[in-house]
């Protein structure tokens, strides 16, 4: 197992379809970053944002223009994929096909001269955390297998090995949802059990929470921010970071502060308390507000009325989404059950829970901060 520290990586590919005097853009733009030993870390941002060319760089399967890769202390920027120990799990990654399953699998202990005991041992553990019919599965030739067969031998492949780091690129989207639920908890289960080092892409931002100890937030080829999913939610670095980390996402409104008021333009107006007002410039700022950041009520006089487009349950939570619209912005509102049906709410901020962004650019004016639960 290793550490991995990225410093200062920069990494231009060819262009393919550039026209005129257009600038190339970097895939890995100044990336300096470090990863624990044993930490599972989640890589998130829009496609096309650096995800599989950072975990390329990583696996050594892509090489930077410049800056340096360690593993633990030991400089790997130029050492090929195979030197490296690192375990993949990518979309389309193939499995040695002529073995079968099981050959698969065993196919590490066989090359690292492993004891038949210690084999046994983590094959027997893999395959249950495959679950049930995993057993089948291995006996069978990798060419018969399914996309999402393939892919969870695939996975159990690189957990039986000890690899010093282990990279997976959308590892189970190939999945049905009820699989990848048991899969992702499993595989959960069994990275923090053997302390892998793991970094893990994915699109699914449910995933990437669940799967993270930490995530990494990607935009144009640089990072973010990397921080738990609690900074990144309640201290988000910039206003990309706000807007991409929640589900649904944070509301943003357009407003004006003079004195102790908000106002947007259609004539949306709070009153917004003391301190608060003290720690705000006055003048143009973006207010954002969370679904659980707004105090819903049915009472006209109790907050600017919202007309409610439609209502999403959650039916594990006993509570639901209003969603509709204000100052131009759409809204989701958290609210209990009790509100089922209705057509209007009126609606304020919870003043703790506000976020407050620079006018023009993305720069945090204030912030929530992580919540103290305990
Ligand atoms: P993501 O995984 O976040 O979708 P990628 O790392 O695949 O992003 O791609 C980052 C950028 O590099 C994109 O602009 C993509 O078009 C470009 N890119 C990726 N692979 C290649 C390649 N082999 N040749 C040229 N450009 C590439």
């Amino acid at each position: 197992m290793s550490s991995v520290r990225l410093e200062n990586i920069i990494k231009y590919y060819e262009p393919t379809n550039l026209v005129g005097n257009e600038p190339r853009v970097p895939a890995l733009d100044h990336i300096s970053l470090e990863i624990h030993d044993g930490e599972t870390v989640s890589v998130v941002g829009p496609s096309g944002c650096g995800k599989s060319t950072f975990l390329k760089a990583i696996a050594g399967l892509e090489f930077p223009d410049s800056g340096q890769i360690f593993y633990n202390n030991g400089d790997v920027t130029h050492i090929p994929p195979q030197e490296r120990g690192v375990g993949m799990v990518f979309q389309d990654y193939a499995l040695y096909p002529s073995r079968e399953g099981q050959g698969n699998l065993s196919y590490y202990f066989e090359v690292r001269k492993k004891t038949e005991a210690e084999k046994e041992q983590r094959l027997r553990e893999t395959a249950e955390m495959m679950g049930i019919g995993f057993d089948l599965l291995l006996s069978r030739n990798v060419d018969t297998l399914s996309g999402g067969e393939r892919q969870r031998v695939g996975i159990a492949r690189c957990i039986v090995r000890d690899p010093n780091v282990f990279l997976m690129d959308e590892p189970i989207c190939n999945l049905d949802a009820k699989l990848r639920e048991r899969t992702r908890i499993e595989m959960k289960r069994l990275l923090t059990k053997f302390g892998i080092t793991t970094i893990y892409v994915t699109h699914d931002q449910q995933e990437a929470i669940f799967m993270g100890d930490r995530i990494v937030v990607m935009r144009a080829g640089r990072v973010e921010q990397f921080d738990t999913f609690d900074a990144l939610y309640y201290t988000p670095a910039n206003l990309f970071v706000a807007s991409l980390i929640g589900t649904p996402p944070i509301s943003i409104l357009r407003v004006q502060l003079g004195g102790d008021m908000l106002r947007s333009e259609d004539g949306t107006s709070w009153i917004i308390p003391h301190d608060l007002m003290n720690e705000l410039p006055a003048g143009a700022l973006r207010l954002g507000i969370r679904p659980e950041g707004w105090l819903v009520s049915l009472q006209a006089g109790e907050g600017v009325p919202m007309n409610v487009t439609h209502i999403e349950r959650l039916y594990t939570e006993r509570a639901a989404f209003v969603h509709g619209n204000l100052a131009g912005s759409p809204v989701n509102a958290l609210v209990s059950l009790d509100f089922a049906d209705v057509k209007q709410v009126f609606l304020q901020p919870d003043w703790e829970r506000a976020y407050f962004f620079h006018a023009t650019e993305e720069t945090p004016l204030r912030l929530p901060g992580v919540p103290d639960l305990f």
